[in-house]
């Protein structure tokens, strides 16, 4: 009804900041904090730089990270039983806080990151409407690494009855679009998911296996994107407001829908210059900024109005990233960007770029 004013209204990407506090390695080295918040506006300084943003948390001005859920994830998490597909994404440095913000290294369970309460939101939405609708779940979680992408699910697979030894095979996965629009993984596992507890184990496992099934034990996941997906199916038996004679046969009453919630840990975003030297890291930094590069395009593309309304290209083919996210980014989805900052001066630099890269997205 309303979609022209709230497409021109509200942008469909919403841009948070979450500022860390100092950590021990930062206090042992005895670095100061470079960056200040405003108090009254969602505002960050950085030495003669201002950024405005939708929210920003932490620091000593900011909101408290405790809200960060309840106003950038939770309506995402409503939009899925209207249909709507969004997507979660952390960025910013190696060592920022976007695992510990999204909550993608499930150790203890006591994580507070956004995923686990998701998953609380989730399953208590459902429990107080499932005497009206039908609900299937299914989650996967892949990982892309130099433009691949790997099925950090497939132990799951594995180790509910195919045989072979759990966290050592990673399945290629190929990302398929439908006639419609529709993006698809072929090859990675989806799991059927009926309780809380099971899709924490799924979270739990997919970053075990993220963490130890690497060939090169040293920092991958700082170079890999980690996609946790959530998808939503749900029936609705629809009650006829009028039953006309015996017209009204069996399946007219129900109604389908299906949508996707992806939360995105992404790749540490620090140039390949500081990730060292030599040839094959090289590489893999240079396909990282492929991944981060295209994404900043499209979301810059998206958020641009004007461009928008002249029917601009967005270029979602320009890596695996963008691709696999295509039909959660823009159109009716809706996209929430968390650039995750340290406050410490040695990381000052990093700091300002990752700023500067969110400042785009709005
Ligand atoms: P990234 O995933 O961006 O590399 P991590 O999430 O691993 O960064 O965070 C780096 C370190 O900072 C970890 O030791 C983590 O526990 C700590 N940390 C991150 N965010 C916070 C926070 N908001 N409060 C306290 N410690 C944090
Ligand atoms: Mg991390």
């Amino acid at each position: 009804l309303h979609s022209s004013s709230s497409t021109t209204e509200s942008c469909s990407v919403k841009v948070a900041v979450n500022v860390r506090p100092l950590i021990g390695d930062e206090i042992s080295q005895g670095c100061r904090e470079c960056v200040s918040v405003s108090p009254v506006t969602p505002q960050v300084q950085m030495g003669t730089h201002s950024f405005t943003f939708d929210h920003v948390y932490g620091g000593s001005n900011g909101s408290p990270s405790s809200l960060m859920f309840e106003e950038c994830v939770a309506p995402l998490v409503h939009g899925l039983f209207h249909g709507y597909n969004a997507t979660v994404l952390a960025y910013g440095q190696t060592g920022s806080g976007k695992t510990y913000t999204m909550g993608t290294a499930f150790k203890d369970g006591s994580s507070n990151g956004l995923i686990p309460q998701v998953m609380t939101a989730l399953f208590n939405k459902i429990e107080s409407v499932k005497h009206q609708m039908g609900f299937q779940l299914h989650v996967s979680f892949i990982e892309i690494l130099k433009e691949e992408v790997l099925d950090l699910l497939d132990s799951v697979r594995l180790a509910n009855g195919a045989p072979g030894k759990v966290g050592l095979s990673k399945s290629p996965v190929q990302i398929r679009e439908s006639p419609n629009g529709v993006i698809t993984l072929s090859g990675a596992t989806e799991v059927p998911i009926a309780t809380k507890e099971e899709m924490a184990s799924c979270l739990e496992q997919g970053s075990l296996t993220r963490a130890t099934g690497s060939t090169n034990m040293n920092n991958q996941s700082s170079r890999s994107h980690a996609i946790f997906t959530i998808s939503l199916e749900q029936t609705r038996k629809i009650t006829p407001i009028s039953v006309v004679e015996d017209t009204i046969d069996e399946d007219m009453g129900e109604e389908y829908s299906c949508a996707k919630l992806h939360l995105v840990d992404l790749a540490g975003s620090e140039r390949a210059k500081r990730t060292g030297s030599g040839g094959a890291r090289l590489k893999e930094g240079i396909h990282i900024n492929r991944g981060l590069l295209a994404l900043g395009n499209v979301i810059s593309a998206l958020g641009d109005e004007k461009k928008r309304k002249e029917g601009a290209h967005v270029p979602y083919r320009d890596s695996k990233l963008t691709r696999l996210l295509q039909d959660s980014l823009g159109g009716n989805s809706k996209t929430v960007m968390i650039a995750c900052i340290s406050p410490a001066d040695i990381n000052a630099e990093e700091t300002l770029n990752t700023l500067k890269y969110a400042n785009r997205a709005r």
